[in-house]
C-alpha cells in the first residue's frame, strides 16, 4: 500500500495533487480505510501531458523497438517477482478472491511479456504503384495516449493498455479509477525501477469528473482510450471531439451464452457459471444472459440452479466463489435490479449464500439466477455489473440469433452445440467482437483481439491488433525515376 499520498507520478517524480486534496480508499470486504490518494486536477493533467509529450519527442520515439521490448520484458519479470505482493494489494483493494487476484497479476505480467515480444515484429506494407515509384506504409506511434480505466480489473487493464501502448512507441498519461488503483501505483513504481524512462508513463490519480475530464478534453492528447460505462463513454467522445482526438471505447456488454438442445451439459455448466460470477459479475464480458432452447429449458435450468445455489460469497481472504462488490454505490445499483425484478414478478430460481464470517460493512450480494426472463425486461437488456444471471427461452436457431442480437450491446458471445454447421452459422450471425464455441473467454485472451460492436464500443485491445490500434499508417512515396 502507498505509505504517502504522493500517488501522482509525473516525469518520474512522485507528488501530491497540485491542489493538495486527497481521496480516502476503502476495502470492499470490510469498509476499512486502507489508503489515501492524491486527488489530481487540471494542473496535474497539464503537467502529465507536458511530460508525456516531451518524453515522446525527446526519448521514446527515438528508442528502438528492440530497446522498448527489453524494457517491457524487464517489467514483466519484475511484476512476476512481486506477484505475491501485488496480488495481496489487488485483492484487498478490489475485494476479489485471492486466487482471482493472483491470476490477474499473472495475466498482467503476460501482457507485458506478449507486447515485449511483439514490439519489434510490427511491420508496415509496400504497395505496387507506377514504374519508377516506391510506395510504402510505415506504422508510426500515435504520440501521447490518454488512458482512463475502471476499478474492476485495475492490474489487468494496466497491462492490456500500457504494454501495447508503450510497445508501439507511444507515451502515456494514465488515469485509473479512484475506487481501486493501488496495484497500478505499485506497478508504475516497478516500471521506473526497471528503467522505463521518466515521462513515458505518467500516472494521475483522481476523480473522473476532475482528472478524467481534464485528460479526455486535453488539446495535446493524440489518442484517447477509455474503458467504463456507456454514459461516460459518450462524455469522453464529446470532450475528445473538440480537438478531433480519436478514441477507443470499451463499454461493456450483455453477452449471451446460447445453449442448444444438443449441448454437452457437463462441459457447458461450469463455464456458464464461471462467466457470470467471475469478479462477482463486475466484468465487461460477463456472460449475463443464458439463452436456452425450450426442449431442454427445465432440465438445464435445474442443473444450473443447483450450481448457483451452492455458490459462496465472502471476504477476499476467504477466497470463495465471489467477493464483495466494489462499493456501496455498486451494491445499491445491483440491489435495485434485484428489487425491481422481484417487483415485476420475475421468478428467482436460485440464490447463493453469504459466508457467516463476512463483515457486515462489506458490500456483499449473493449470486442469483432469474428466469424465464422476458427479452425486453431490464435484466435481459441492461448491464447489471453484478452476479445476476438471466435465463431466457428460445425455440430454434433463428430465434436464438434474434434474441442474442436484441440488446444495444455486442461484446462477446458463447455458443454451446455439438452441431458443426450450426456452430459456424450462429457464430457468423451473432453481432459481437468475440465469439466462443463450446467455451468462453479462453485463457485470459492476451493474444486475442478484443472489443465491441454496437453500444459496446469500438477499437480493439489485446493481441497484435492492439499494436495496430496504437499506431497510425503513414504512406511514403518515392519517385526514384
Ligand atoms: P464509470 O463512471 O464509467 O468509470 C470509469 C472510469 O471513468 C473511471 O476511471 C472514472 O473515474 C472515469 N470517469 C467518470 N466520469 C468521467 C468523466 N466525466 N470524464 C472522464 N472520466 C470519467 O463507471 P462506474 O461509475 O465506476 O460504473 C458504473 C457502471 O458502468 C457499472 O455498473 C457498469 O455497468 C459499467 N462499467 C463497465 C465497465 C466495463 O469494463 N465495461 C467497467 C466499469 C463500469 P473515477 O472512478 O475516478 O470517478
Ligand atoms: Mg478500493
Amino acid at each position: 500500500m502507498p505509505s504517502t499520498t504522493k500517488t501522482i507520478c509525473i516525469d518520474g517524480q512522485w507528488r501530491a495533487g497540485a491542489q493538495g486534496q486527497t481521496i480516502d480508499v476503502h476495502a470492499p470486504s470490510n469498509g476499512e480505510k486502507i489508503a489515501m490518494l492524491a486527488r489530481g486536477t487540471q494542473t496535474d493533467i497539464d503537467d502529465a501531458v507536458g511530460s508525456a509529450r516531451k518524453a515522446f519527442d525527446d526519448v521514446w520515439s527515438k528508442t528502438t523497438a528492440g530497446e522498448r521490448s527489453r524494457l517491457l520484458s524487464a517489467l514483466s519479470a519484475r511484476i512476476t517477482d512481486c506477484a505475491a505482493e501485488l496480488a495481496e494489494i489487488e485483492a484487498q483493494d478490489t475485494g476479489k478472491p485471492m486466487r482471482l487476484a493472483k491470476n490477474d497479476i499473472a495475466t498482467t505480467a503476460r501482457y507485458f511479456e506478449f507486447f515485449a515480444g511483439a514490439a519489434d515484429k510490427l511491420q508496415g506494407d509496400t504497395i505496387a504503384l507506377l514504374n519508377g515509384y516506391q510506395a510504402m506504409v510505415n506504422r508510426e506511434p500515435r504520440g501521447v495516449v490518454g488512458h482512463i480505466i475502471p476499478w474492476n480489473y485495475p492490474a489487468q487493464m494496466f497491462g492490456r493498455t500500457v504494454a501495447a501502448c508503450l510497445a508501439a512507441g507511444n507515451t502515456t498519461v494514465f488515469k485509473p479509477a479512484e475506487d481501486a488503483c493501488l496495484s497500478v501505483i505499485r506497478m508504475t513504481e516497478l516500471a521506473h525501477e526497471v528503467g522505463i524512462p521518466a515521462g513515458v508513463l505518467n500516472l494521475v490519480t483522481g476523480l473522473g469528473h476532475e482528472a478524467g475530464a481534464a485528460l479526455a478534453s486535453h488539446h495535446d492528447i493524440d489518442y484517447m482510450s477509455f474503458t467504463g460505462s456507456p454514459e461516460v463513454g459518450t462524455e469522453i467522445q464529446k470532450a475528445a471531439a473538440a480537438h478531433h482526438t480519436p478514441c477507443a471505447l470499451e463499454l461493456g456488454g450483455k453477452s449471451p451464452q446460447i445453449v442448444f438442445e444438443d449441448a454437452d451439459f457437463d462441459r457447458a455448466l461450469p463455464v456458464i457459471v464461471a462467466a457470470i460470477i467471475q469478479n462477482t459479475g463486475q466484468t465487461c464480458s460477463a456472460g449475463s444472459r443464458v439463452l436456452i432452447q425450450r426442449s431442454i429449458y427445465d432440465r438445464f435450468v435445474t442443473a444450473l440452479a443447483r450450481r448457483i445455489s451452492a455458490l459462496k460469497v465472502g471476504s477476499h481472504l476467504a477466497d470463495l466463489d465471489c467477493g464483495p462488490l466494489i462499493s456501496a454505490k455498486q451494491l445499491a445499483r445491483v440491489q435495485g435490479f434485484i428489487e425491481r425484478a422481484h417487483a415485476d414478478g420475475v421468478p428467482c430460481i436460485a440464490k447463493g449464500s453469504l459466508d457467516p464470517s463476512a463483515d457486515s460493512r462489506g458490500h456483499y450480494v449473493e449470486p442469483m439466477l432469474f428466469g424465464p426472463v422476458d427479452t425486453q425486461h431490464e435484466l435481459a437488456q441492461h448491464e447489471v455489473f453484478g452476479p445476476i444471471l438471466a435465463a431466457i427461452v428460445f425455440d430454434d436457431e433463428q430465434h436464438a440469433i434474434e434474441i442474442a442480437n436484441d440488446t444495444p450491446f455486442g461484446l462477446i458471445a458463447g455458443i454451446w452445440t455439438e452441431n458443426g454447421g450450426r456452430q459456424m452459422r450462429v457464430a457468423k450471425q451473432v453481432r459481437a467482437g468475440q465469439v466462443y464455441i463450446n467455451g468462453y473467454g479462453a485463457g485470459g485472451g492476451v493474444e486475442l483481439p478484443f472489443g465491441g460492436v454496437k453500444r459496446s464500443g469500438y477499437g480493439r485491445s489485446k493481441g497484435f491488433e492492439a499494436l495496430r490500434e496504437y499506431t497510425v499508417g503513414k504512406t511514403i512515396v518515392i519517385n526514384h525515376g
